[in-house]
């Protein structure tokens, strides 16, 4: 054979490297060592960490290990910027950015060469990924800074946002984080990870260079406890965190009732479905893209392969056989596949993941050949002969190790997708667009990429479901997360209500108005404890008590059931079991809030009595807003719907506006009915089921709904109440995990309490924490509430034949 013959065979690549020379000058000219990025300037460096080359172990550079006195200086120079900052125009603050994402281009090879040195991804990855999407995010945020006073009326920065980021997209972290904080007008410290802080330095000079002003951007490198620092200091006023979950639990627990801001961007244990009806070599290459880009270190990774039975064994031997032509080298040679993880450390914690899952039963495949020298470097991992239960199946490995299970029917596929904790992402593979389309839905995830997988852009949002956090990055939606309603500002602190007649004041008072005789069967109160509703029928409580409900006076109106964990534990099993209310047409749901606010209308004078039995005062108004309020909702149950977005490929992206599922309600005490109506409608209709725990004071008027509800075709299960201690059962919702997002009306104590609670599941939460929401206020008819009650999900669908 000759020689071109032979090259031809083997497809053999001689070897493209990148210089390294320019990234190198780069470092030298800052002597190696940096210090942090403060107030406009370079801090001396303190205590240093070395940076590696995780591809050759050499060091590339001493980086400061920031501790909480330098934290603080940074927030007090993002404090200070916040005003100037902020008091620009959209269109000032735009040119910065547009200004940032022109200096990004320039120097985009130094970028590129310096991310991949210090992480040890492929340059081709740095080179043709990374860093456009980098300058990406600050052209579209540029935009968005423009537009900000017409698309987000009424909406304010809030203020210092501390953001802390992982090493596995450096400076893309760095860029989703930082352009919308400064689009909005926050300014920011940030802490990049220990691992790789090269690029957010570089990018740090380059803030210097484009003239933004001193405090906005604040650099502080460091460690695990830098990133405590920052998130404990009592003058950041949004915390941005992607991560691992365990720490992102760590964050929502830290931040409990301190009314900062907080989304979280967490891991994932991503499904890679392929249907029967598959092109299967783009499949194949689609699964490339998704487990071994960036070494499988990607929080959204396809490493669960889902292929369907009838093709399962083709599919594997075309996939090994791919593998086997993948190129695991030098990252700085621009035809390598797979280059180097980010440290020993991790490769470590792969291999003893994967040696769990051997001993568990799992069989391991890897390509023939040599790896390159050095302790970063690992083959293409194939795991098959694996149950659920495995470890490799059920945590996040965050390396180059897919693991492979099939099924049988498309409802198999989504059982087993959905069976995670994580919620991150999803790709299905399909030419049949309405199976495709069918599943999307279905599965709990915030991104479903179709024929596809890893597309990202600025105009797209993306985040998780589940355990893999809330809140969005990319598009409106990650916009809208850097700004909170102004009027939020003037809040009061509510009067603190007196709520349980259980109480030192109500104990004796109790027990007066029913001294009719020690035997309750005499009381002509017999038949005046009002029930529970759990899943459409009448419930009495499981710990067998009631409690007394009390006019202003201290006289007994009537009795609700005392319920507990039981009692909720019930309830939330019946509004599982409704979530079929979720895939209803919106145009039902609108009719059946309708008639809610009909049949409640119709019996307006009996409730409104009710209410004045209670509350000593005139419930007419009440019951109005409460009718009213339904109506609102009804009317929005098909309008608050989704965006096709049209990223710059050959796809649309279909922003689906989806329930959150389960939602827990505590109802404020005071305004009973509507404060229990104003949450109850928007949670509806926007599709989610309920446990709604009505104000503990005056009860009855929510248990009256239940013949309402009965009487306008609400499905059993969609609306479930549990009567009782709000505190008490706020806080075995929260820690239940079939609760999906709770809403809590309470005390600043209490709130604090169900924040951290939240964190089994790391439900979504809504608390008041004891500030004097006036729910009548026609402000909650809109979206504050329907984009609480939702989570926007990305389905990317390609086109082109
Ligand atoms: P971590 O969640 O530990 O780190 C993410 C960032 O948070 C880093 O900047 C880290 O600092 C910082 N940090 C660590 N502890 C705290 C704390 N208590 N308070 C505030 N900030 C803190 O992830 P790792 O980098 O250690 O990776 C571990 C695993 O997490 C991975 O193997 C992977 O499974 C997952 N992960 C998921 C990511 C995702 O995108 N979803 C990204 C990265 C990791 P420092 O690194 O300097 O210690």
């Amino acid at each position: 054979m000759n020689k071109i013959a032979q090259i031809f065979q083997s497809l053999d690549y001689g070897p493209a490297p990148e210089g390294p020379d320019q990234a190198n000058a780069w470092l030298d000219s800052h002597g190696r060592k940096f210090g942090h990025f403060i107030d406009g300037k370079w801090t001396k460096p303190g205590k240093t960490f070395a940076s590696d080359n995780p591809a050759t172990s050499q060091k590339l550079a001493d980086i400061t290990d920031g501790t909480a006195e330098d934290v603080d200086k940074a927030v007090k120079a993002a404090s200070t910027a916040f005003k100037s900052w902020s008091a620009l125009s959209g269109y000032e603050r735009g040119k910065y950015l547009y200004a940032i994402a022109r200096a990004i281009q320039k120097q985009s090879r130094l970028f590129a060469v310096l991310e991949t040195m210090d992480n040890g991804k492929p340059i081709r990855e740095s080179r043709d990924v990374d860093i456009p999407l980098v300058a990406r995010h600050f052209y579209h945020h540029a935009g968005w800074a423009t537009h900000l006073s017409r698309e987000f009326p009424d909406a304010v920065p809030y203020g210092v946002c501390g953001q802390i980021i992982p090493w596995n997209f450096p400076l893309l972290m760095l860029a989703w984080k930082i352009a919308p904080a400064l689009a909005a007008g926050n300014t920011v410290v940030l802490k990049p990870a220990e691992f790789t802080s090269l690029t957010a330095l570089l990018f740090a000079e380059i803030c210097e260079r484009t003239g933004l002003p001193k405090g906005v951007v604040n650099i502080v490198t460091g460690e695990g406890d830098t990133g405590a620092a920052i998130v404990n200091h009592p003058d950041i006023d949004k915390i941005a965190f992607t991560g691992s979950t365990e720490v992102g639990k760590i964050i929502r627990q830290a931040t409990a009732g301190s009314g900062k801001g907080l989304s979280l961007e967490l891991g994932g244990k991503s499904p890679y479905i392929v249907f029967e009806d598959a092109d299967i070599d783009s499949a194949i290459e689609g699964l490339v893209d998704a487990i071994w880009f960036n070494q499988g270190q990607v929080c959204c990774a396809g490493s669960r392969l889902l292929v369907q039975e009838s093709i399962e064994e083709r599919f594997i031997a075309k996939l090994k056989k791919r593998m086997s032509t993948l190129r695991v080298g030098d990252p700085l040679d621009k035809s390598v596949d797979i280059g180097a993880l980010v440290a020993p450390i991790q490769v470590e914690r792969i291999k003893d993941l994967m040696q769990r899952g051997t001993k568990e039963g799992a069989i391991i495949y890897e390509p023939d050949g040599d790896l390159p020298n050095g302790t970063c470097f690992l083959k293409p991992v194939l795991v098959t002969n694996v149950s659920p239960a495995n470890t490799l199946v059920a945590e996040e490995i965050f390396g180059p190790v897919l693991v492979a299970m099939s099924f049988r029917t498309p409802e198999e596929a989504v059982a087993l997708a959905n069976n995670t904790k994580y919620g991150l992402a999803a790709t299905i593979w399909s030419e049949n667009i309405n199976l495709a389309l069918d599943i999307a839905p279905k599965i709990k995830a915030g991104v479903v990429w179709i024929n596809g997988t890893n597309n990202f852009d600025a105009a797209v949002g993306f985040g998780g479901y589940k355990e893999s956090g809330f809140g969005r990055e990319g598009g409106r939606e990650g916009m809208g997360a850097y700004l909170k309603p102004a009027w939020e500002k003037g809040l009061k602190t509510a009067p603190v209500v007196k709520s349980s007649p259980h109480g030192e004041a109500g104990a004796s008072a109790t027990l007066e108005p029913r001294g009719r005789g020690t035997n309750p069967l005499d009381t002509p109160h017999l038949d005046q404890t009002a029930k529970m509703y759990i899943g459409g029928k009448q419930a009495r409580p499981d710990s067998g008590y009631s409690r007394p409900v009390l006019d202003p006076s201290g006289k007994l109106v009537g009795e609700v059931g005392d319920g507990n964990r039981k009692d909720i534990r019930n309830a939330v099993e019946a509004a599982r079991i409704a979530l079929s209310w979720s895939t209803s047409a919106a145009h039902t749901r609108a009719q059946i809030l309708y008639f809610l606010a009909e049949n409640l209308d119709y019996r307006r004078d009996e409730f409104a009595a009710r209410l004045k039995a209670q509350t000593g005062e005139d419930g007419a108004e009440e019951v109005a807003l409460s009718v009213e309020r339904l109506f609102a909702f009804a009317g929005w149950a098909d309008k608050y719907d989704g965006a096709v977005h049209n990223p710059p490929l050959r796809a649309v992206a279909a922003a689906m506006v989806e329930p959150l599922g389960v939602l827990g309600i505590v109802a404020p005490q005071s305004r009973p009915l509507l404060g229990a109506i104003a949450l109850l409608a928007p949670a509806l209709a926007m599709g989610n089921t309920t446990v709604l725990v009505p104000s503990e004071r005056s009860p009855l008027s929510v248990t009256d709904l239940y013949q309402v509800l009965e009487t306008s075709d609400v499905p059993s299960g969609v609306v479930n109440i549990v009567t009782g201690d709000s505190v008490t059962l706020a806080k075995t919702l929260a820690e239940h995990d079939g609760i999906d997002a709770l809403w809590f009306a309470g005390s600043a104590e209490a709130s604090a309490m169900v924040e951290k609670a939240s964190i089994t599941n790391l439900k979504q939460t809504w608390t008041t924490r004891g500030l004097a929401y006036d729910l009548a206020d026609r402000r909650f008819e809109g979206d504050y509430f329907l984009g609480k009650a939702t989570q926007v999900k990305n389905v990317w669908i390609p086109y082109g034949a």
